[in-house]
């Protein structure tokens, strides 16, 4: 079976009132997502995410740490069956402005913590859930907090 090799990130940024927000993708099939991208030769895992992050969205962030790889197939009508991995890391925007790279992704946002896992849950990947727990819980988040707004 064919293997693709991509990392992406679960990205924060400090408001100046010092609240947490998310970044938030729309993928280019419609579905709420994290931004990523596929591995290009001699780049580590870390290196792929950071470059990926910034051509689709023109945001520059650093690696705090790892948090999950996960799996999946998916059909490719030119290849056939792809087994898919993909390395999610926590990723601190540092500079840069949001512009989607519209050829990649659908939209971009920052979101409350909140409104995010919200639309994680109605319009997500299901294996993208653990990837927003496991940052939630990093970052000192309550995701089971419901929204009250
Ligand atoms: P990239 O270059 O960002 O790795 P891509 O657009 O070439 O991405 P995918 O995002 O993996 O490829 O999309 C290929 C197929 O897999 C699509 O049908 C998409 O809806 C589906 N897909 C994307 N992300 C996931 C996921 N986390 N879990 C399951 N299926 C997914």
């Amino acid at each position: 079976m064919a293997k693709e090799v991509s990392a992406g990130g679960v990205v924060y940024r400090r408001t100046r009132d010092n609240r947490i927000e998310i970044m938030i993708i729309e993928d280019r099939y419609l579905k709420t997502s994290l931004p990523k991208g596929k591995q290009e030769k001699g780049e580590t895992m870390e290196e792929t995410a950071l470059r990926e992050i910034w051509e689709e969205t023109g945001i520059e962030g650093k690696v705090v740490q790892p948090l999950e790889t996960i799996y999946y197939n998916y059909y490719n009508p030119k290849v056939g069956a792809v087994r898919k991995e993909v390395h999610y890391f926590l990723v601190e925007a540092t500079a840069g402005t949001l512009v989607p790279q519209m050829e990649e992704i659908h939209t971009v946002a920052w979101m409350s913590p909140e409104a995010a896992w919200e639309k994680q849950k109605r319009n997500g990947y299901q294996n993208n859930i653990s990837v927003l727990v496991k940052a939630y819980e990093l970052l000192g988040i309550d995701n089971r907090k419901e929204k009250t707004s």
